[in-house]
């Protein structure tokens, strides 16, 4: 034990947009906070590869943690997005059924959606279940405006920070960065995304394990000035989500994403089958998309809990470490509705969170090379179409 005094009140391990949305949460509600992201920008592991779909939670199991805080966000997200300047295309989702028992599916769907408290109707015409809340945005964009604003309102950014070391002091914790960087703080939220688990380890936390589940997604440019309106969702089956089709703001088409288990975190290629088997799904689903052949590819890998999901609360082995961890599906969505919970354990722990979140004070204008979806794929070196 040392007796140093902590030099922030909170570090965020993890630049994903969980870590960018507590980052945010915590420095306008008056809490002192630093960043600590690995790589050299935000965003550029699952929160950067996705298919930037803010849920309604229509789909949702109700009662579940995972629930309550993509509902909670949806509260939360729309005032912050708009003063952020975040683009987001209110597209609404379609789901068409095509078999008795689709329609038997889409019947169960619109009464989950009921009582999550999530607008839906039934098109009479073909019994689609039309969801005009589910939308699409820049994850990049959002990820790195919610960072920014953090910063214009007092927080601190660290990139190229790999947090190697997590060590117990009289009042908090002592992080050491892999280059010899050193943070004492009150507590640490551990956002690490597929890393998490490694992090825990650091206070000696084994209690869960996070794996790569991939998803890959082609993209297309539709012909003859063609654009898609709406999200098209496929009627869930009891073993998939299924492949989707959504817009996005450059006005393309995207198709996917499928669901491979793998060990490797570091494999974001695109295998060489992933294309038939989305187009086989997507051209169902969408047929403007048969026989087009995509202009870009690229994979995501979500950061799924062996056996867990939505792990959330302070470790076993160090409770001034709490784990954000196994966040694999929904994190875009819930990001800011996990932040609001994460406040509420950090005050268990004594830290002084004001009740109220304040406006942003400036919209942040985010940079950007090239469409957000080119980007993770790229700085991975992903295969491309
Ligand atoms: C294919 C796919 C489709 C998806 N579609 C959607 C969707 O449509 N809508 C939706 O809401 N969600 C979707 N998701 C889920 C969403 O992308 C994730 O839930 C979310 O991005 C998880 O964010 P995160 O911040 O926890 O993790 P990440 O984005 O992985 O961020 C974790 C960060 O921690 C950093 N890090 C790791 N180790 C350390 C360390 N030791 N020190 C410091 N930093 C470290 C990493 O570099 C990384 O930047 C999808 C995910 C995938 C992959």
């Amino acid at each position: 034990m040392s007796s140093h005094s902590p030099s922030r009140t909170v570090a965020v391990i993890g630049g994903g947009i969980v870590g960018s949305a507590i980052l945010y949460t915590l420095a306008h509600r008056g809490v002192d906070a630093v960043l600590l992201e690995s790589e050299s920008a935000l965003g550029l592991g699952a929160s950067g590869t996705n298919s930037g779909v803010l849920h309604t939670g229509f789909d949702s199991t109700p009662g579940q943690l995972e629930t309550e805080l993509v509902l909670r966000a949806a509260r939360i997200r729309p005032a912050i997005l708009d003063a952020l300047g975040v683009p987001v295309i209110h597209a609404g989702a379609e789901l068409v059924p095509h078999s008795a028992e689709d329609e038997e599916t889409v019947r169960a769907l619109a009464a989950n959606a009921a009582e999550n408290g999530v607008e839906v109707r039934i098109r009479p015409s073909d019994g689609a279940l039309l969801v005009p809340g589910e939308s699409v945005s820049d994850p990049v964009a959002f990820t790195q405006a919610l960072a920014a604003s953090a910063v214009a309102a007092g927080a601190t950014v660290e990139l190229d920070a790999r947090v190697a070391a997590i060590s117990a002091i009289d009042d908090g914790l002592d992080i050491a960065i892999a280059d010899g960087r050193r943070f004492t703080v009150t507590a640490a939220i551990n956002a690490a995304g597929l890393y998490a688990d490694e992090v825990a380890r650091l206070v000696g936390d084994e209690s869960f394990e996070i794996y790569p589940r991939k998803g890959e997604f082609f993209v297309f440019e539709l012909p003859d000035g063609q654009t898609l309106e709406h999200i098209i969702l496929p009627v869930p089956t009891k073993r998939t989500k299924g492949v989707l089709v959504f817009p996005t703001l450059d006005g393309k088409a995207v198709a996917g994403p499928t669901a491979v288990d793998l060990e490797d975190k570091e494999d974001w290629s695109v295998r060489p089958e992933a294309k038939d088997e989305i187009l086989a799904k997507a051209v169902q689903q969408f047929p403007a998309l048969e026989g087009l052949e995509p202009i870009a590819s690229y994979a995501g890998l979500r950061p799924a809990g062996r056996g867990s999901n939505y792990v959330i609360g302070r470790s076993d082995k160090n409770d001034r470490l709490i784990n954000v961890a196994a966040i694999r599906s929904t994190g875009l969505t819930a990001s800011l509705g996990i932040a609001d919970y994460v406040a509420e354990i950090l005050r268990e722990i004594g830290v002084s969170v004001d009740d109220d979140l304040r406006p942003p004070t400036v919209a942040v204008a985010t940079q950007q090379d090239g469409p957000w979806w080119q980007r993770t794929a790229k700085h991975r070196n992903a295969t491309t179409a």
